[in-house]
């Protein structure tokens, strides 16, 4: 199975390493052409306004937008989550989004003191935690009743699935450990 990371900005060949590890080829897609390659697409971390204008310029945004509402799946960490979601809330907006994924997502929002951390996460389906890296994380304020939280920190939803869409406020790509994108593997597959 190939799937796609963009790889316009940001985390892309730790993206791609775990992708191989997970038991899939991983593809680094730059152009809209390449999205017919692959059966699903990673939007990495990095800052959500450089990659949403870089997915404009490169005329990606649209056809991106259309391949994911014929039911393309795709996961978003960290800017890419900020990416996909449908309304971007508070004093730092993207002038570029994608907008497909029902929740509500504020930007860099912990805050200066504690803008990085690392800590062990329980997610529904795995048997041990999950290490996991949030750097300038946005906190994900709502969502809406179609979307699954599958987990949590500190009451608020940091991994989240609605259909074939995944997303996470942290970078699961940062410690190395796969189980998030085989959770992503299973959706492709269940997406057919
Ligand atoms: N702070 C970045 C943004 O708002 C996201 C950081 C990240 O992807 N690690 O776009």
């Amino acid at each position: 199975m190939k799937v796609g990371i963009l790889g316009l900005q940001g985390d892309v060949r730790e993206h791609a390493r775990l992708i191989d590890a997970a038991g899939a080829t991983a593809i680094i897609i730059k152009h809209a052409a390449g999205l017919d390659e692959v059966a699903g697409l990673i939007v990495p971390g990095g800052e959500s306004t450089t990659i949403g204008k870089l997915l404009d310029r490169f005329g990606i945004l649209d056809p991106l937008r259309e391949r994911i509402r014929a039911g393309m799946p795709v996961y978003g960490t960290c800017a890419g989550a900020i990416l996909m979601a449908r309304e971007v809330r508070g004093p730092e907006g993207v002038p570029h989004s994608i907008g497909v994924m029902d929740m509500a997502i504020v930007r860099n929002a912990y805050g200066r003191q504690v803008d990085s951390f690392e800590t062990d996460l329980d997610v529904a389906g795995l048997d041990r935690p999950l290490r996991s890296v949030f750097i300038r994380a946005p906190i994900i304020e709502e969502v809406g009743s179609g979307v699954e939280v599958l987990a949590e920190f500190d009451d608020r939803p940091v991994l989240v699935r609605e259909n074939g869409m995944l997303a996470s406020t942290f970078h699961p790509e940062i410690a190395g450990d796969e189980r998030v994108h085989r959770i992503f593997l299973d959706l492709i597959e269940e997406a057919g």
